[in-house]
């Protein structure tokens, strides 16, 4: 949508909430529709080509406000959330269908979503462990739990192991910095050895620092194996799953007990919206479940309907699958793809003029949309470039350590990026290094 129509649908928009203001007394408090009612109205998977914003606007009074807040709220999520696992191509066992055991539930962001599944596997391990050994206390178990990711996970890992009062060990990731098998394996014998209870791990799909893969085809069998919760952390990278040609990072998904991303990072959904998934929903709902009067509905007992709050920490929700119905129609997943692949092309073309100038170095393998670079040199004259990047406010870098290295990122982000934008970037970030290079050999 150019932003000629935006402001004419923006406008539109306005009117059609004044007009619901203005008609409300006439409306129904509660809903006339059955639990359910939703599903059959939509196609079970998203449009490959785009929809028209008219056709769009006609389905919301056609197949929403008939549901009202409730139950169109969660029924659109439920579907919104099986629409884009399909995209993904994940497991059946993670979609809610009509009858799975799995499903979607939108976070507010990755790092609720990983806390959500550590919360989850800690009641699940401690009600295991309790189940064979009903002497032990909860406060026993828990000083004995442990938790993984690799040397290059989010520090949103930690603040969730540090929030569910567990210890996290961080595995040294490879070469290429990918959490690897053995370096996993080595770790849980030594920790189990010790007394240690492992119960859950957090792999990532490209990491924050480079955007490298943990090994998920190694790591997975080893989890399953040992009975420990495996979650996914691709906040980042998931959104480029749905190009066929990236797909093949997603292998392994189907050793995890839960996987997320967050599709207001890449895939043109506002913020926020992250996506988290399920094998057995009745981990989350089982380790958070409680059922005062207040919260109790007339549907309960038919056990068919799902209860978002749940699966989440907040009671309160927001509509927030409204937004990813409009986006996957008005691109189109062909639309979703073509953005993914141009951003991971300017960063190819980034990488390539880097390659270009001696002085300069690639310090990642280039996968999606970022390039990990530096001058070849010390620390402090990277340092130092970084800082007349700032000073000169044209175009925004944040830095990582890559090892003992200090390197800068160059991120290809916007909606409306060109080529040209990423050449301006690279003639700037070259005279910057220019000026810096003779400064300091005077
Ligand atoms: C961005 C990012 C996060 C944090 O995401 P929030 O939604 O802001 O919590 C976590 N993990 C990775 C790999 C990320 O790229």
């Amino acid at each position: 949508m150019n932003v000629s129509e935006f402001r004419k649908r923006g406008k539109e928009m306005v009117d059609y909430m004044a007009n619901y203001l203005e008609g409300i007394e006439g409306r129904q408090v509660y809903p006339d529709v059955e639990p359910g009612y939703l599903r059959p109205l939509i196609p079970p998977t998203a449009p490959q080509e785009p929809d028209t914003y008219e056709d769009i606007i006609s389905d919301i009074e056609k197949i929403i406000m008939p549901g009202a807040a409730s139950p169109a709220c969660t029924e659109l999520e439920t579907v919104m959330m099986d629409w884009l696992g399909k995209m993904l191509e994940l497991p059946e066992a993670f979609l809610a269908g009509k009858s799975g055991e799995g499903g979607g539930v939108i976070q507010g962001s990755a790092s609720e979503a990983t806390l959500v599944a550590l919360l989850a596997a800690r009641t699940k391990v401690t009600r295991q462990l309790q189940a064979d050994s009903p002497e032990l206390t909860q406060a026993a178990i828990m000083e004995k739990l442990v938790a993984y990711s690799s040397d290059q996970a989010h520090s949103s890992v930690e603040r969730a192991a540090l929030i569910g009062g567990v210890k996290l060990k961080a595995i040294p990731s490879d070469g290429n910095f990918a959490m690897r098998a053995s370096a996993l394996q080595e770790t849980l014998e030594r920790d189990k050895a010790a007394g240690l209870i492992p119960f859950f791990v957090v792999a990532t799909l490209g990491t924050t620092t480079c955007c490298s893969f943990d090994n998920l085809l190694e790591v997975g069998p080893i989890c399953n194996k040992g009975n420990l919760w495996l979650h996914i952390d691709a906040a980042y990278a998931g959104s480029a799953f749905i190009c066929p040609e990236f797909r093949h990072l997603l292998n392994g998904v189907e050793f995890a007990d839960s996987f997320n991303f967050n599709p207001h990072k890449w895939l043109l959904v506002n913020f926020d919206c992250s996506a988290m998934w399920v094998k057995k929903r009745t981990d989350l709902t089982g380790a958070f479940k409680l059922d005062p009067l207040y919260l109790k509905h007339s549907h309960e007992s038919s056990g068919l309907i799902t209860d978002y709050r749940h699966w989440q920490l907040p009671l309160g929700r927001r509509f927030r699958s409204l937004k990813m119905w409009f986006v996957f129609r008005i691109y189109g997943v062909k639309g979703l793809q073509a953005h993914i692949r141009k951003h991971v092309r300017l960063a190819h073309e980034f990488e390539s003029l880097v390659l270009q100038d001696p002085r300069f170095e690639i310090c990642a393998e280039v996968i999606l949309g970022l390039v990990c670079f530096r001058l070849k040199g010390s620390n402090k004259l990277n340092e130092a470039l970084l800082q007349r990047i700032g000073s000169a406010k044209k175009i925004h870098l944040v830095p990582c350590h890559l090892r003992d290295k200090f390197v800068l990122r160059f991120a290809i982000c916007s909606r409306t990026v060109e080529l040209a934008h990423v050449q301006l970037a690279w003639e700037h970030i070259r005279e910057l290094a220019s000026d810096l290079l003779r400064a300091e050999k005077e």
